[in-house]
């Protein structure tokens, strides 16, 4: 059953046929995923007051309905250390095209996964597991399955991946957390059910996983027309 304040972000983001990334990321935390603590500002000094609290480095990103791939329209600037630089942040994406405000989030570290899901009209929503960044293009290294998951179908896809030696450590780099992994996906199936009268398709691009914990750092919801 989906909370009364998921179901009123999703009726008053039938607007613009998708959820903006501050909502879509309010849902997330409601339905229990770990997210980056994040506010968003429209004006400088409220701008400065919200990166103090999160704490310096910060990522600004623009929120507007015209815009579904911020980083295609020089949106998103990872790793603002001061103020000055957050305000002329500000001062550029508050020129980008139906801008509403901009989101100002904890800088999140990890390996970049993406978990997304297309909701099918005759099999209903299929889960994708894959690596994040730039990778997922050039390699396409995704494992799918119908939803609902559980917690050894999560097991199989992650198995599936080609580059999963990077997510139980490779050389350097420290083992992901793969219990955490494993539940954000059959969390997330488990929402897929929740929407899929409602959405045509979700992706959390990337989910950032440590050693620790998995975050969602970015997510788009894209309802049903
Ligand atoms: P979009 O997919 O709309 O272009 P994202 O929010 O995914 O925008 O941001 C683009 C990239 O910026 C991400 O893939 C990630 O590498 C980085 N990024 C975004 N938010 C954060 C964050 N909170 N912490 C660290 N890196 C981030
Ligand atoms: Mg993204």
């Amino acid at each position: 059953m989906l909370k009364k304040e998921i179901k009123a972000i999703l009726e008053k983001s039938k607007e613009w046929g998708w959820v903006l990334e501050p909502d879509a990321q309010k849902i997330f935390t409601l339905y229990g995923f770990k997210t980056p603590k994040y506010s968003v500002a429209r004006e400088a000094v409220q701008a400065v007051s919200m990166a103090h609290q999160i704490g310096y480095p910060v990522v600004a990103k623009i929120v507007s309905p015209a815009v579904v791939h911020k980083s295609d329209v020089k949106g998103v600037v990872v790793g603002i250390k001061d103020d000055q630089t957050l305000i002329q942040t500000l001062e550029r994406l508050s020129k980008i095209d139906g801008f509403v405000g901009m989101l100002i989030a904890e800088m999140v570290k990890g390996l970049e996964l993406i978990i997304g899901a297309k909701n099918d009209f005759q099999f209903g929503p299929m889960v994708l597991l894959g690596m994040g960044g730039v990778g997922v293009e050039i390699y396409k290294d995704v494992s799918l399955r119908m939803a609902p998951l559980k917690d050894r179908d999560a097991d199989h896809m992650i198995q599936e991946l080609t580059a999963r030696k990077l997510l139980t450590g490779y050389r350097s780099s420290e083992p992901i957390n793969l219990n955490a992994l494993k539940k954000t996906i059959v969390n997330f199936s488990k929402l897929m059910m929740d929407l899929q009268d409602i959405v045509e398709s979700v992706d959390l691009n990337p989910v950032m996983c440590t050693a620790k914990t998995c975050t969602v750092v970015d997510s788009r919801i894209m309802l049903k027309k």
